[in-house]
């Protein structure tokens, strides 16, 4: 906490440093004392990101540190095709990446879009926050930012991601001088299964957000992801807005989003949800309220299916500030990642739809 603060701010603000409460507090967690800290919630792919998160919680590290750290593990996995290295990229076969961060205690939010180049954006979001006036830097001066601060500029097309992006290019119009797939052999593999399962191969979905909690009730998240493959260059979604892909508020709980980012975005999902805690919803109810929020404004018929559903897949998932947390997802079939006293495991997210009603 006192490297993302400065030294007056942090005086000022916070009588007890985080690392205090958190190894106070954590003996506490540690004897069973019920609901609370440190817990983290992460989408399906952070398994080793709330495992480390808390790890890093439970030594006394700021939850912002711990978080950012936990989906470094993700950013860096080239096999993960929805973030950082090996992220499927824009429809010029660029990789874009979009991260925010969002610190409780001081209520400080930062985040990058469209950025090149940078394996890491959820650490130079982090730096946005900590470091400037501002919540969102965007594409080239997102770049320059980072690379001022000593961020390295990497190539993030993996050899997979670049052919599954070939492969799309390739289906594109019948009429144009790329053989169709049938015509070579590229497999269409490597991609998160559970997305893969969300019908649409036309453009993959997929991200990863990581929300904890310490034991003395500090909250703070991060979303970060290389968003919709295939996008329109400069395209950004939900995971670099706050309110939309997170939020957090650490005297009620913090939230964030996976899936169709517009859809997030038209209803400020994240803070949605934040609200609906704040009023009393559980985590899980949370989240499903703003699905059903989603469901109801879904109005184009091209983002419907026969029935009127939404054809597409949201996820939410959420922590409250006394340690209860949840996700829910659009559609039946999804899991999320949690790692609490019991240790880091999957549960099954609650749902608006049944998949069998698809
Ligand atoms: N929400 C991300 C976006 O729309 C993508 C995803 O989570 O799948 O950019």
């Amino acid at each position: 906490m006192t490297q993302f603060l400065d030294r007056r701010r942090f005086i000022g603000a916070v009588s007890v440093s985080a690392a205090a409460l958190a190894t106070k507090a954590g003996t506490a967690r540690a004897q069973g004392a019920g609901p609370g800290g440190p817990v983290a919630i992460a989408s399906f792919n952070g398994l080793g990101s709330v495992a480390k998160a808390r790890d890093m919680i439970r030594a006394g590290a700021d939850p912002l540190d711990a978080v950012v750290e936990g989906v470094r593990l993700v950013e860096d996995d080239p096999s993960d095709q929805t973030v950082g290295l090996g992220g499927l990229p824009n429809e010029d076969g660029v990789v874009e990446l979009d991260s925010s961060v969002m610190h409780g205690p001081m209520h400080r939010a930062g985040a990058v879009a469209s950025l090149r180049n940078i394996q890491n954006p959820a650490a130079v979001a982090r730096e946005v926050a900590r470091r400037t006036d501002h919540c969102l830097i965007v594409g080239e001066g997102a770049l320059r930012f980072a690379k001022k601060l000593g961020f390295k500029e990497t190539n993030l097309l993996t050899e997979e991601s670049r052919k599954a992006w070939l492969e799309w290019r390739s289906k594109l119009n019948d009429s144009d001088d790329w053989l169709a797939p049938d015509e070579f052999d590229i497999p269409l593999d490597g991609r998160d299964p559970q997305a893969a399962r969300e019908g649409s191969i036309t453009h993959t979905y997929g991200t990863i957000h990581c929300s904890a909690l310490t034991p003395g009730g500090d909250l703070a998240g991060v979303t970060t992801t290389s968003g919709l493959s295939w996008k329109i260059p400069g395209r950004v979604g939900d995971s670099p807005i706050i309110g939309a892909g997170l939020y957090t508020d650490n005297e009620v709980g913090s939230a964030g989003a996976t899936g169709r980012g517009e859809a997030v975005i038209q209803i400020c999902g994240a803070r949605t949800i934040v609200a609906r805690m704040e009023s009393g919803d559980t985590p899980e109810d949370a989240c499903l309220y703003a699905l059903r929020m989603i469901a109801d404004k879904t109005r184009v018929a091209r983002l419907q299916r026969p029935s009127g559903k939404p054809n597409f897949q949201v996820l939410f998932y959420a922590v409250r500030r006394d340690g209860t947390y949840g996700s829910a997802s659009m559609w039946s079939g999804r899991q999320f990642a949690v790692s609490d006293v019991q240790g880091a495991r999957h549960e099954d997210c609650a749902f608006l739809f049944d998949r069998a009603d698809w």
